[in-house]
């Protein structure tokens, strides 16, 4: 069996670091690559190395608040779908808020930044790095 390799999500090298979250968009994006893109990576870890830190953490709080603005637009459209279904007796409005939430979703992965899987060891390592990062600025 080959040994299990992980590569850095930023900068494509193989590189020890703390691994992703192996979540659902994860798994998508995985399943994507192996049946669209012929690219079996399934074996491989993903992580965030300690050179790309810094600039996956910019990346990752970019996307978070990003994505909470989407979901509040989303939540508008929906509130005022609701509101107009309320004087119209239509549930048209109210369907195309959830339409509109659906596509702002799928807008806001295209810049998809899996959270890092930290536990145990991790959490000190990252803290680590975090300091070495203030080190360096000092
Ligand atoms: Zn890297």
């Amino acid at each position: 069996m080959e040994r299990k390799k992980s590569y850095c999500l930023i900068c494509g090298m193989e590189k020890a670091g703390i691994p992703i979250k192996e979540d659902r968009i994860v798994h998508a994006m995985r399943w994507l690559n192996k049946n669209l893109r012929r690219v079996d990576n399934s074996m491989n870890t993903i992580v965030i190395c300690e050179a790309c830190y810094p600039k996956y953490s910019k990346y990752h709080k970019k996307f978070k608040s990003r994505q909470a603005a989407y979901v509040g637009i989303g939540i508008v459209f929906l509130l005022l779908g609701i509101v107009e279904m309320i004087f119209t007796k239509n549930i048209g409005a109210v369907v195309m808020g959830l339409v509109f939430i659906a596509i702002l979703y799928a807008f806001s992965l295209l810049s998809y930044v899996p959270d890092l899987d930290i536990r145990g060891r991790m959490k000190e390592k990252i803290e680590k790095w975090k300091e070495n990062k203030i080190k360096k600025k000092a």
